[in-house]
């Protein structure tokens, strides 16, 4: 059975919310029969999105609203 869940992949700090935030990717691994085969990689989030929504203020791209700021990018 093929199993899914969400792995953080990146941190930095996030000034729109003044605290560290997580990258993080849904991992879908293959079911039993297929061992050879590694994770594949479903989605991307940030571990504070949901939130951003939540706050009445533009921030980012994964909170999509802001697609020309993107946290995790910076620093690079
Ligand atoms: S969604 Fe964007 S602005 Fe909101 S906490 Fe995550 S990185 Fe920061």
């Amino acid at each position: 059975m093929t199993e899914k869940n969400w792995q953080a992949i990146k941190i930095c700090y996030c000034q729109h919310i003044g605290s560290e935030v997580a990258l993080e990717a849904e991992l879908i691994f293959p079911p039993e029969h297929l061992p050879d085969s590694g994770p594949r990689v479903g989605a991307h989030r940030c571990s504070q999105g949901l939130n951003c929504n939540l706050d009445g203020r533009p921030s980012c791209i994964w909170a999509g609203t802001n697609p020309t700021v993107e946290p995790f990018s910076e620093g690079l």
